[in-house]
């Protein structure tokens, strides 16, 4: 890294104000995008960066509380009025790209009034990105809600330096073309702006240069595409977590009593998921599996719990609101089925979780079971392992998560295949401690030697190179 300004677009701001009793406060978000962030190693004498992102405030309140949000970053929201909002995140972003880039066609809902949402929102961040635009500075675009905005950028300003990445999947060009010509052309052009486009995995990648050729006729040459305009380099930089974050906080005196209280409740085997509410996480064939499970073998019946935590999320979005209602279905019929007087197989809970509280289930459960039937990465798996200092228990993990490229040594599922998940849950609780133990110390090497501050710095190198490289002539 060098003394380049950064500029980092992304849907949301890492902060939201909260107000109570009249008292206004800030509140930092957590999450893979903001600690990945924060961990640049920026050199001191880098000059501040600039976070540009939509505000979930109005200019008032900001204007008013501004003063609050003090810290290594400049902030700049974007103001959207309300309906552009409602379309271009609810709409396009989350009815339309989401599902569709999730392989799941089925859920998208189209309307032409999104499409304009969404343009218009991206081209009102272009327009505060450009306006605070200086030589030299580098951009960094992240996710799905600003496909277009590199080459916005680009048209107004050749010369920038402009970097994507992509936080969820890129699908087979099978499913980009769902979407009707026009559209998936101003996409994928879109992302030709940038100098630099980024994926979690080689096949998202892939997908990305067979979806660029294929609909708009550019071939690429060792994953670099060029056009008359551009010259975009693409590549794949698997997200991180703060390993020592969740590895040392095992051991934090909260955590310690948080997992001590945990085991008291539930001496048995403890079986734990935790995920947003998204019809993505596979989580009602996820208790499918468990209902396989105890239909087959009852001996484990009173001697397992399953802790299964949703975190709200997206609930205005009718497939959300539904996937709610369906899973605390689905627990009400297997407690009702298989509880006794004094058991139940399934502690539910639709909230989300203080991080103490995260380490203490990820420290306390035997089997961690995530099996979205697609994610882009998932950090959560790379927690569990991350937090298991005791190099104990067991990760069952979901073959079409981007993290399986990486954790070979989890046993690794078809989360649609409940009988096959049920089997393997039957291996996990009886998985001798040794084995266990070989398992994690493997993945653990391999993902502490990549984590998210070394993510965040292999992404701003390249876009450095890539600077440099047009600046040779190469
Ligand atoms: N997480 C959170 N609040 C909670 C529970 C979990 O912020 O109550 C975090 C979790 O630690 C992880 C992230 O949410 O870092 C989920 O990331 P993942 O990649 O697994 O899924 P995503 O939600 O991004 O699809």
């Amino acid at each position: 890294m060098n003394d380049n300004r950064l500029i980092i677009i992304s849907y949301r701001l890492p902060f939201s104000f909260k107000t109570e009793n009249r008292v206004t406060s800030v509140k930092a978000s957590a999450g893979g995008l903001v600690t990945a962030v924060k961990s640049l190693d920026l050199p001191p004498s880098a000059p501040k960066p600039v976070w540009v992102g939509c505000a979930d405030f109005s200019q008032r309140v900001w204007e008013k509380h501004k003063h609050l949000v003090n810290d290594d970053f400049e902030y700049v929201p974007v103001f959207l009025d309300k309906t552009t909002n409602k379309g271009f995140y609810n709409g396009f972003a989350n009815s339309v790209l989401w599902p569709l880039f999730h392989y799941f066609p089925a859920y998208i809902d189209y309307h032409d009034d999104y499409l304009t949402a969404y343009k218009a929102a991206n081209q009102a961040v272009c327009d505060k990105v450009v306006e605070l635009l200086q030589p030299d500075d580098l951009v960094w675009v992240h996710d799905y809600h600003f496909l277009p905005l590199p080459m916005l950028i680009r048209q107004s300003q050749p010369s920038a330096t402009i970097g994507f990445f992509l936080h969820i999947p890129f699908p087979s060009y099978e499913l980009l073309r769902l979407l009707p010509g026009k559209c998936r052309s101003y996409l994928l052009n879109g992302l030709l702006g940038a100098n630099l486009v980024g994926f979690h995995t080689t096949d998202y990648r892939v997908h990305f240069l067979q979806s660029v050729r294929l609909s708009l006729g550019f071939s690429h040459r060792l994953g670099t595409i060029v056009t008359p305009q551009t010259k975009v380099q693409t590549g794949t930089f698997p997200i991180g977590i703060n390993y020592s974050l969740f590895h040392d906080a095992s051991a934090d005196e909260e955590v310690v009593q948080e997992r001590l209280d945990l085991k008291r409740s539930y001496p048995d085997k403890i079986i734990f998921s935790v995920d947003r509410l998204d019809y993505t996480k596979g989580v009602m064939q996820r208790l499918d599996a468990l209902e396989v499970l105890l239909k087959q073998h009852p001996d484990w019946i009173e001697k397992l719990v399953f802790i299964l935590v949703v975190v709200p999320s997206r609930d205005q979005i009718q497939t959300y609101w539904e996937r709610k209602q369906m899973i605390e279905q689905a627990v009400g019929r297997i407690n009702g089925q298989f509880g006794t007087l004094t058991w139940l197989p399934i502690v539910y809970r639709y909230s989300d979780v203080t991080f103490s509280q995260l380490v203490a289930l990820y420290t306390a459960c035997d089997i961690a079971l995530i099996t979205p039937v697609r994610d882009g990465m998932n950090l959560v798996a790379k927690e569990f392992v991350a937090s298991r200092q005791d190099q104990q228990g067991v990760l069952i993990l979901s073959e079409l998560t981007g993290a399986a490229n990486e954790l070979g040594e989890a046993l690794l599922v078809n989360p649609l295949d409940e009988y096959e998940v049920a089997d393997r849950l039957l291996y996990a609780l009886t998985m001798p401690p040794d084995e266990q133990r070989q398992r994690m110390i493997t993945m653990q090497a391999r993902i502490s030697g990549y984590d998210v501050r070394q993510w965040a710095n292999d992404f701003i190198d390249a876009l450095l190179t890539t600077q440099q490289a047009d600046q040779t002539g190469q």
